[in-house]
């Protein structure tokens, strides 16, 4: 269902050169030339970013009763990913294409480009490609000061593990009863054979992780339950339009090894239909694999017998008396795929009554890297530019909003950078504003301005934030 191009409104070199121009989204370590599929954030990038997160935990763990959170560690012992399959199966096809050297994910041929000829995909010049060979996306690394086959560690490819290997640990600590869920954000590493696509497929990146346990028969409804729940959290408190979200019921020759259902959510990216966020069901397949004694306690996957572990991660039942390997079901989403998401959602070009353009970013104000500018009408008028700042400090503090002051341009270039990277409002100090205490509040969408009094703005902008 992926790649092919679909027409969309914004194309994906606009939306990278306004994230490098303003400061959303740079190339890792540019000066040295840049490192493949790896992304640094901006000034503006990680205040979106974290407004995303905090979005998510809201939704996902503050907002309901069934969920804790977890921060667990990147780095864990390595039979974490013996035992859960990744070792052995962690794989993509990948091709060799004997002419030009590149190498190249089979299944994903139509995203790269040949070497060569950058028009063509691999394989449609005359270039022979290799049969596909599974290659391990686990980037590995030394732990301690002596280098051996036993010292090294992997970067986690994927944050649930880490909440798998702590489920007794959040059990015992918190006696919660079936059904729950642990909430984890966090980096995640995957040595992608192809980088793409800006931040849409690279090879740090963050996930956004719900390990969601219940009784084997509850499962199917917690799936359909999550599905559900995650396509309006995408629409309601992200803004993408629902029109450019699909379902994709994943076949089982593309699912992951743990998973007996899988629902992928496409966006509609300027690329064409991607995933945006997988949706899984992955039955006592974890909990089941990093137990010990799993035979006697009727896993139902398939799992290698596991001598390692000192734990059964399972659950006792009071009602049955029995213990249980609960079922778990996956929402798991893409940090950066859902900050680009954002970003192309978000993104407008108008021609205004004038005949001017302007570029607006209409993000959702929660998602808005700057909440408000302050902004002086005239920046040589010491008394303007007094007041301004302090207006900007009154904002600021308590932390609720991100204020920023400029005065580097005159107003109507103020008010076109402040939309461009989704500013909801600016406030701005004139001369009328020393002698009766009020200011003009200009709204990013509808353009249209009203004078407040200083005393009330704070609350007024709160009130339209929070709504
Ligand atoms: P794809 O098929 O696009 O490679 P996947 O099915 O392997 O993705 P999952 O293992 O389900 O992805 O990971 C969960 C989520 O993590 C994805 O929906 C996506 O949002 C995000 N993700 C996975 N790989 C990457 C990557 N290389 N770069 C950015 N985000 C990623």
């Amino acid at each position: 269902m992926g790649g092919g191009l679909t027409p969309t409104v914004v194309d994906m070199d606009t939306i990278v050169s306004l994230c490098k121009r303003r400061g959303f989204i740079f190339q890792s370590s540019e000066i040295y030339g840049g490192i493949q599929g790896v992304f640094d954030y901006g000034p503006l990038g990680v205040e979106l970013k974290n407004n995303l997160k905090k979005l998510w935990w809201r939704h996902n763990v503050y907002e309901r009763d069934d969920m804790e959170g977890l921060d667990a560690s990147i780095l864990m012992n390595r039979r974490v990913w013996k035992y859960s399959g990744h070792e052995d199966t962690f794989v993509d096809p990948m091709v060799d294409c004997k002419l030009c050297k590149g190498r190249f994910r089979a299944d994903k041929l139509g995203e790269s480009q040949c070497l060569l000829h950058s028009k063509l995909h691999p394989g449609e010049c005359e270039g022979e490609l290799t049969e596909p060979r599974a290659f391990n996306m686990m980037f590995r690394t030394q732990v301690g000061p002596v280098a051996d086959d036993e010292s090294f560690a992997y970067l986690r490819p994927e944050t649930a593990q880490g909440i798998f290997v702590n489920f007794k640990n959040v059990l015992d600590s918190t006696n919660r009863k079936l059904p729950f869920g642990i909430a984890q954000i966090g980096k995640a590493f995957r040595n992608e054979i192809t980088p793409r696509n800006f931040i849409f497929r690279v090879r740090e990146f963050e996930q956004m992780e719900i390990e969601y346990f219940c009784r084997p028969e509850e499962a199917e409804g917690a799936f359909d339950a999550w599905v559900k729940d995650h396509v309006d959290f995408w629409v309601n408190e992200v803004g993408l339009d629902r029109e450019k979200l699909r379902l994709y019921e994943v076949p089982e020759s593309d699912r992951a090894h743990y998973s007996k259902r899988t629902i992928d959510i496409f966006y509609q990216y300027p690329i064409g239909w991607e995933e945006l966020e997988g949706i899984a069901n992955r039955t006592d397949y974890d909990l089941g694999s990093h137990s010990r004694q799993q035979d006697s306690l009727g896993v139902q996957a398939q799992v290698i017998p596991n001598e390692h572990t000192t734990e059964k991660l399972t659950y006792f039942d009071h009602t049955t008396n029995k213990h249980v390997v609960p079922f778990v079901v996956e929402p798991s989403a893409g940090v950066d795929r859902g900050v680009l998401a954002a970003l192309c959602e978000a993104y407008d070009e108008e021609t205004l009554e004038n005949g001017e353009k302007r570029v607006v970013l209409r993000l959702k104000p929660a998602l808005s890297p700057i909440k408000v500018a302050v902004l002086p009408l005239k920046k040589n008028t010491p008394e303007i530019v007094a007041m301004a700042k302090s207006i900007k400090n009154e904002l600021q503090k308590g932390g609720q909003m991100r204020a920023v002051y400029d005065d580097t341009a005159a107003i109507g270039k103020l008010y076109r950078r402040q939309d461009e990277v989704g500013t909801p409002f600016c406030v701005t100090v004139d001369f009328q504003s020393l002698e009766d205490q009020t200011v003009t509040v200009r709204d990013r969408d509808s353009m249209q301005q009203a004078r407040l009094h200083i005393n009330e703005l704070k609350a007024a902008l709160q009130d339209r934030l929070d709504s």
